[in-house]
């Protein structure tokens, strides 16, 4: 038999690769992308009903003050808005007297009608299956348990977090802390967060500080200036996270004022929550970028829900869209059984699925962690497919992303100074 060369055999292989991915090219053009010209298009007049509505602006509109003091959390304005039915007009108001709602206009703006279950919808406006269904418990992360001063959970030995305020741009009927989120707008006082801050001052092994609540960026500048210049004062401190939607759910958030303050307390990083890629839209790419472009280096935190993205090819392009954006996929939560949101939970198995289709299937980049959080908040614990099949002491059983079997010698590391000698 006539030897093959090598540039047969790596045509070959190529054919062979693009035939792995050939199901994700064919299903990638049917997941509504928010970048899409078909669905900037859709936004774009459903903005239009909005501004008219609210006898609004452009100028209201780019306002992240006009976004949230014009958050629609009445159902007949809000059936003026997106096509609701008789039923689910009454759902939202049986859910009204337990659980709080409010839409941003601009997060509204990005309903598709035409889907009786389009994930911006199901994650936005409140359903029947939130109380009829009400299993779950309101503080699965017994975070009660974990406060030792001010408005601080501290989880781990060298990280806390400090809760400023219950507000959000929009409550998301998949809220994972619904428990903070409580019935009324309310910023931590300034006292707790002095008292936060001196806690920190007063713990030198705490190195990381995460900013968050509710939405950290629905505090005044004012507030966040004080806030990041008390912390960045602490010498032990080494950097500071802050945990916020609005990037997806009120993009006009990231204003130059903002970016100015942000930048006088650099590291900074921000970490986000998009959970699908019709979230991904041109405003939330401006928004990403503006951050990108001083330096904040952004993460995505998204949480594993039913119906929303549960699919190896809406995760996989999701992370792949959010990499456009410079936003490094970080995390995927498998979703707790929080009251009234269980109707999103998902098996581990379907997150195992999802881990499974990403490793080698795409870049290395736009694989994040899948976490379980440990109940009773002891803590992440990451999730993954076996690729580890067994190990000894002087090898280890592999599998590969293919799913091929390999014996991998592994001897132990001799001491450098044997090595030189
Ligand atoms: S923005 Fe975050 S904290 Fe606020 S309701 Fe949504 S998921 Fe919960």
């Amino acid at each position: 038999m006539e030897e093959r060369n090598s540039r047969e055999i790596s045509l070959q292989r190529a054919h062979e690769l693009k035939s792995r991915i050939e199901d994700f090219l064919t299903a990638r053009d049917s997941i509504p992308r928010g970048l899409s010209e078909e669905e900037t298009s859709k936004q774009d007049e459903k903005k239009k009903k909005i501004l008219s509505l609210l006898n609004a602006t452009e100028e209201d509109w780019n306002d992240w003050k006009w976004q949230l003091s014009n958050r629609i959390s009445d159902v007949d304005l809000l059936a003026q808005i997106i096509k609701l039915d008789e039923n689910e007009i009454k759902a939202v108001k049986r859910v009204h007297k337990k659980f709080r709602w409010a839409i941003s206009p601009y997060y509204l703006s990005l309903i598709d009608d035409n889907n009786k279950y389009d994930p911006i919808k199901l994650m936005s406006v409140p359903t029947k299956v939130e109380i009829e269904k009400a299993v779950g418990s309101t503080d699965p992360m017994a975070e009660e348990f974990t406060n030792p001063a001010g408005s601080i959970t501290r989880r781990y030995p060298d990280r806390l977090i400090i809760n400023v305020t219950n507000e959000c741009a929009m409550y998301c009927r998949h809220c994972q802390r619904r428990r903070n989120i409580g019935t009324l707008d309310q910023h931590t006082p300034r006292e707790e967060l002095q008292e936060s801050i001196d806690y920190i001052r007063n713990t030198p092994e705490v190195r990381d500080v995460l900013i968050t609540g509710g939405d950290a960026f629905t505090l005044s500048d004012a507030t966040l200036d004080w806030l990041l210049g008390e912390l960045h004062s602490i010498p032990h401190v080494d950097y500071i996270r802050l945990g916020t939607r609005t990037l997806v759910t009120m993009p006009q958030r990231i204003t130059d004022d903002l970016l100015n303050i942000l930048k006088k307390y650099s590291p900074i990083y921000i970490n986000t929550h998009f959970n699908h890629p019709k979230e991904i839209t041109k405003e939330a790419k401006e928004a990403c970028d503006k951050l990108s472009n001083i330096g904040v280096p952004l993460g995505n935190q998204a949480v594993l829900l039913n119906g929303i993205n549960n699919d190896k090819f809406v995760m996989r392009l999701m992370n792949q869209e959010l990499l456009k954006c410079r936003v490094r996929p970080y995390y995927i939560f498998h979703a707790k059984k929080v009251l009234g949101t269980t109707h999103f939970k998902t098996s581990v198995n379907e997150g195992i699925e999802i881990m499974e289709y990403l490793r080698g299937y795409t870049s290395g980049m736009a694989i994040p962690t899948y976490i379980i959080n440990a109940p009773k908040g002891k803590g992440k614990t990451p999730i993954l497919p076996q690729y580890l099949i067994s190990h000894g002491k002087d090898y280890v059983k592999i599998r590969t992303w293919e799913g091929e079997v390999i014996d991998y010698p592994s001897t132990p590391s001799k001491p450098m100074a044997e090595i030189l000698k």
